[in-house]
């Protein structure tokens, strides 16, 4: 007879590696006011939806065969916007796609990485590189950031020498601190990259959120083959359930990740719907544009509370610092109101909301913090 009894985990053959770790995990609670993983809050509009369940079934009809391996029109949409974006051109042959930058950095990670190499990142940063790092035999070195969270280029040029990492990975802006790089800081990461043979890779998953003078590292790739930069329609596009991420980088790096990536990683539906969600670019860069002045808005609201808040060009902010500061992220919870306990201790993340729901956050810390 079955039985609700669950099979313990050391009575199969796990990696050592994996035993008592705990899978990723955000909280995916069910309160109203949800801002604790980066979302972007504005659902798609109508137009945007007729669009994509149309493409969706139009790709449903060829659903007997295999996807376009390649998705070479997806790769030419998303380069075009990248021109749109960045100012930047590129061709499709520099452009690569996968499930959601996670996916992305992942497959750099199987290339780049492995067994007695090392990748390199600068603390507090994404929790995700880690595992990463874990899932393809990499080793994960890290070096602490000044305390206002940029990166000391010194030590950073000096770590990169010391540990000769295949792979240097660093998010900007940062996650969870919303800290972006200079032009400056990403060029001489990259000299000490070239001297180490290391891959520079700039995780741009919120780079459209960016403050006006913050560069794009997209506008540094020309020349430099060992450059990545990676961004993702999860953010800014509002498309975080359709699992899209991609980078830009010399062809040869996307040569490279062919030799890793499954057969067909990328479905039709999801080839069509991020196909169908980039014609509506106008659309979603205006909810950007709202968003970015949000973020600007709810910085200096906290630091006129007094709140101590992370210089961000993200669509979030690392604010604080609280003495117990889970007593504060439940309180907010107790409001209806989830943000993220991380970041260094003391510290919490917001994510910019709708404006109901800023009033709603703002409310609700006001109560908790009196
Ligand atoms: N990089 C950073 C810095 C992130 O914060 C996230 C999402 N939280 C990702 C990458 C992954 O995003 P996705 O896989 O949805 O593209």
């Amino acid at each position: 007879t079955p039985t609700d009894e669950r099979t313990p985990l050391d009575r199969l053959p796990l990696r050592a590696e994996l035993r008592g770790k705990v899978p990723y995990g955000a909280p995916q609670l069910d309160v109203p006011v949800l801002l604790n993983v980066n979302e972007n809050p504005y659902a798609p509009s109508d137009a945007l939806v007729a669009d994509v369940a149309a493409a969706v079934a139009e790709a449903t009809r060829g659903l007997n065969r295999y996807p376009e391996r390649d998705a070479v029109a997806l790769r030419e949409d998303l380069a075009a916007y990248l021109l749109r974006e960045s100012g930047v051109a590129l061709d499709a042959s520099r452009v690569w796609a996968a499930n959601g930058s996670n996916e992305v950095m992942l497959q750099l990670l199987q290339a780049f990485g492995g067994p007695g190499r090392r990748a390199l990142g600068f603390a507090p940063t994404y929790s995700m590189y880690p595992d990463y790092c874990r899932d393809s035999h990499t080793r994960w070195v890290t070096e602490p950031r000044r305390d206002d969270f940029t990166i000391d280029v010194e030590r950073a040029v000096g770590a990169i020498a010391d540990q000769q990492p295949s792979v240097v990975l660093v998010a900007s802006p940062n996650n969870p601190t919303g800290t972006a790089l200079d032009a400056a800081t990403v060029l001489a990461l990259y000299e000490a990259c070239v001297d180490a043979c290391s891959l520079l890779v700039v995780d741009e998953a919120y780079a459209e959120f960016r403050r006006p003078g913050t560069p794009s590292a997209l506008e540094l790739l020309e020349g430099r083959p060992l450059l990545v930069v990676t961004r993702t329609m999860s953010k800014a596009f509002a498309l975080a359930g359709a699992r899209l991420g991609y980078l830009a980088a010399d062809p040869a790096v996307v040569d490279a990740l062919q030799l890793v990536r499954l057969p067909y990683h990328l479905s039709a539906v999801t080839q069509a719907v991020t196909r169908a969600a980039l014609r509506h670019t106008d659309e979603l860069q205006a909810e950007v544009a709202a968003l970015r002045g949000a973020r600007d808005e709810l910085v200096a609201w906290l630091r006129a509370r007094g709140h101590e808040v992370a210089e961000t060009d993200a669509n979030f902010a690392l604010f604080g610092r609280f003495a117990d500061r889970h007593a504060v992220w439940q309180g907010l919870l107790d409001r209806g109101v989830l943000v993220r306990e991380t970041g260094p201790d003391g510290w919490l993340r917001v994510s910019v909301g709708t404006p109901a729901e800023m009033d709603a956050f703002r409310t609700a810390l006001e109560e908790v913090t009196a």
